[in-house]
């Protein structure tokens, strides 16, 4: 080795003690018997090592001649078995037949031992070797690197170099392997000099690795030039630069790369067809992702589940959704990716569902995906988890949802902040405050996101007091209050009635933090007026805004108008939603009903027109609730369909109601637009009284009723649901398109101004 060279070693060996101080612990035949974790190779090599049938080798080598090269074949099964044992029966006979003495048979052995993840038996025979060649160190290199000890790889390399061995393009290519490892760039960029010097750099085992290397570094250019330097690419050149140019955010480049790769007839493997595919889910194109579908297909990667999982992805986020369903169902192996997909993808269609009853659907084959996943014996993750969390809660599925946080506690995945943040929105969701707020103050590390929703969602369960404690909290931990806090402690005071609190948050805002108001605040205000009954400020703060009102502003009025019977403002309100043209359809409803009070006939045909014009849904009234794993859907007025327990129960709880509480039936709302004012039944039955009988007569054990409702209630059913909550003690929560109302006792939480109550 020159003096030059020499340094070169020197320089390395500086550089790399310093990233690697402890680097040499682990290696060499003196163990310190500090081990690396022993990694799945190995974990897999004791279920294999019972199964292997020692007794052919004791055999084998009761037979075997003391020719070396009989030690070949056998140390070859051993390899093909990944067999430690057997390669260790191997050995000690080696020793008795003193064929130690023989090189070439001890750098095979030495190689079998690395094939079978035991390093340290690997170096032991290495050391042993009397005369080691570049071979025999880079096979040592080599072993350390697939075992994920790059560190101990890397002190292999200089050890090589300090004992004179000159390297070849393999050990150069793993040595910039064991860099990439463990991003030492420095490291590798020395070793890129080195090859550079030794003309090296065209190799394609060295380009590869450089081109890795580069790639995880983030230095895409510097990836590119050492891919373009490479004379012969392989198939593993093309899959890293494609890979490269997909992790360094150039999906496009890298997807010219692989039509590059098909020009110059390179066949794609499953991991170039993986990496282009996922290529394909970040640009969004549909349309070469299909072309490398049928790439696959042609290729007979079909069935192979990275191909196909990502194909699925592609296909989840295009929405393509029952693509994706084929895809899954057609599977039948299915990897913890896959699952977690289309459990993810389900959340989504729940979203985007055109009713509240598909999304429901949705919710339930996830849930029944994730319980196959749990009984197959994959182990869910925290993106199963939160994604289950959250869509228990969209379902009101309490139990499941318990369940779920069961099972976060046992596996520790309640540690990571994402999923005890969906914990709590479970909670909250399902009206159950005293869990949420539980599992909130569990957190391990609380952030502005998680105090706010807790804020939030409490002033939406109808507890003010709670929420502005917890504001106040908040405060006194030093959290500085976002916009949303903001308007989540002036909604508390909406709901509670509290307006001195409210101007107070609503001052303290502009001049403690310097938020300057904007139209969610406002709206929380004007809440609190119409709430109260104080109209006319209601309407003198929406003329005072620095914004033109929206819908849901003027909707709010108009139901603050119906409610304290001010005619001449609701109409007001109702004429400006006219001219917005709302995207609500509840809020045409509400429209509708004030024009047909004021008997103001052309205007009602106006709106009309404007539900036609807008293509809106009629407004079905659907309420459901789940029993046992079951879902029952009810719609407004079909008695008939649940049995004549259900009317008779009603009948009952309606007379009980009047006698004893002084109900009274209000005049019923019209949740449906009947152009027909003839074909009106008198008496209509809303599809949550209908829900809430059948809920008392099938769900028994005094646990609480979840109803979901797909549009908001109404006052009638409001009452006629907090007499049946004190009649039959039993606690009933609905969760209308607005709010969440927890019948308790004969008190609704939402204190009876839920939103817009119809
Ligand atoms: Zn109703
Ligand atoms: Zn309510």
């Amino acid at each position: 080795m020159s003096p030059k060279d020499q340094k070169c070693v020197q320089l390395y060996r500086i550089v790399f003690s310093f990233i690697f101080i402890d680097a040499k612990l682990h290696t060499g035949s003196q163990s310190s018997g500090i081990s690396y974790p022993r990694t799945h190779i190995s974990t897999q090599l004791d279920g294999d090592s019972k199964s292997f049938r020692s007794l052919d080798f004791i055999e084998a080598l009761s037979t075997i001649d003391i020719e070396t090269s009989n030690y070949v074949p056998l140390l070859e099964e051993c390899i093909d078995r990944k067999s430690l044992s057997g390669a260790q029966n191997v050995h000690s006979h080696i020793i008795k037949t003193g064929t130690h003495e023989d090189v070439f048979t001890m750098r095979f052995l030495a190689n079998v031992y690395a094939k079978c993840g035991a390093m340290e038996n690997a170096r032991k025979v290495f050391d042993t070797l009397p005369c080691k060649n570049v071979v025999a160190w880079t096979a040592l290199m080599t072993g350390y690197l697939h075992n994920d000890q790059p560190a101990a790889a890397m002190y292999v390399f200089i050890q090589m170099l300090e004992c004179g061995s000159y390297p070849t393009n393999y050990t150069l290519g793993s040595a910039l392997a064991a860099c990439s490892a463990l991003n030492a760039v420095e490291l590798g960029k020395q070793i890129h000099a080195y090859s550079i010097k030794y003309q090296l750099e065209h190799d394609t085992s060295v380009g590869n690795s450089l081109c890795g290397l580069y790639s995880k570094c983030r230095s895409l250019n510097s990836a590119m030039k050492a891919f373009q330097k490479i004379r012969e690419k392989d198939l593993i050149s093309w899959t890293i630069i494609i890979s490269a140019c997909g992790d360094n955010s150039r999906a496009a480049r890298g997807l010219r790369f692989f039509s590059e790769m098909l020009a110059d007839n390179v066949e794609p493997n499953e991991f170039t067809l993986t990496s282009a595919l996922k290529q394909c889910c970040t640009m969004l194109s549909l349309k070469v992702g299909a072309q490398v579908h049928s790439l696959s297909i042609k290729l007979g990667y079909d069935s192979c589940l990275p191909v196909r999982n990502s194909i699925m992805y592609l296909y989840l986020k295009h929405r393509r959704f029952r693509e994706a369903q084929q895809l899954f169902s057609g599977m039948e192996d299915r990897s913890l990716v896959t699952m977690n997909s289309m459990i993810a993808g389900y959340a989504e269609m729940m979203d985007i569902a055109k009713d509240n009853l598909s999304a429901y659907h949705n919710g339930t084959e996830a849930l029944e995906i994730f319980s196959t996943l749990n009984s197959s014996g994959l182990k869910p993750d925290i993106y199963t988890f939160s994604s289950v969390l959250s869509i228990c809660s969209k379902m009101l599925a309490l139990q499941q949802g318990e369940q779920v946080h069961a099972q976060t506690l046992k596996t520790g995945n309640l540690q990571d902040f994402i999923v005890a943040t969906a914990l709590v929105n479970m909670y909250n969701n399902c009206g159950s405050t005293e869990r949420a707020n539980k599992a909130f103050q569990e957190m391990s590390a609380r952030t502005l996101i998680s105090w706010t929703t807790m804020i939030t969602a409490l002033t939406h369960n109808g507890q003010s007091q709670q929420a502005l404690q917890l504001f106040e909290d908040m405060r006194l931990a030093g959290v500085r209050p976002n916009p949303i806090t903001i308007a989540g402690a002036l909604s508390a005071c909406a709901h509670a009635g509290m307006v001195d609190e409210a101007l107070g948050y609503f001052e303290m805002m502009q001049k403690d933090y310097k938020i300057k108001p904007v139209m969610d605040h406002y709206t929380c205000l004007i809440d609190l007026f119409v709430r109260l009954g104080w109209l006319d400020e209601a309407s003198d703060l929406i003329k005072k805004m620095d914004f033109e009102p929206n819908e849901c502003v003027w909707s709010l009025l108009l139901a603050g108008c119906k409610r304290h019977g001010n005619t001449e403002l609701g109409l007001h309100a109702a004429e400006k939603l006219l001219e917005l043209k709302p995207k609500d359809a509840e809020t045409y409803v509400l429209m509708l009903n004030m024009f047909k009070s004021a008997d103001r006939w052309e205007d009602v045909s106006k709106v009309r027109e404007l539900i036609r014009e807008k293509k809106l849904e009629k407004l079905t009234d659907w309420s459901w609730i789940s029993s046992k794993g079951k879902v029952y859907s009810f719609k407004c007025d079909e008695k008939q369909a649940y049995g004549d327990d259900v009317n008779e129960l009603l009948d009952e709880l309606r007379e009980k109601a009047k006698s004893l509480l002084g109900y009274e039936t209000l005049e019923s709302f019209d949740l449906v637009d009947e152009e027909d004012e003839e074909e009106k039944s008198s008496s209509r039955v809303h599809s949550e009284e209908l829900a809430a009988a059948f809920g008392l007569l099938n769900i028994h054990d005094a646990a609480p009723i979840r109803i979901i409702k797909n549009t908001s209630m109404c006052r009638d059913c409001h009452n006629f649901m907090k007499a049946i909550s004190s009649l039959n003690a039993r606690e009933i929560i609905v969760r209308d398109s607005k709010l969440l109302h927890k019948f308790v006792n004969g008190q609704c939480s939402c204190g009876d101004f839920g939103g817009l109550l119809l």
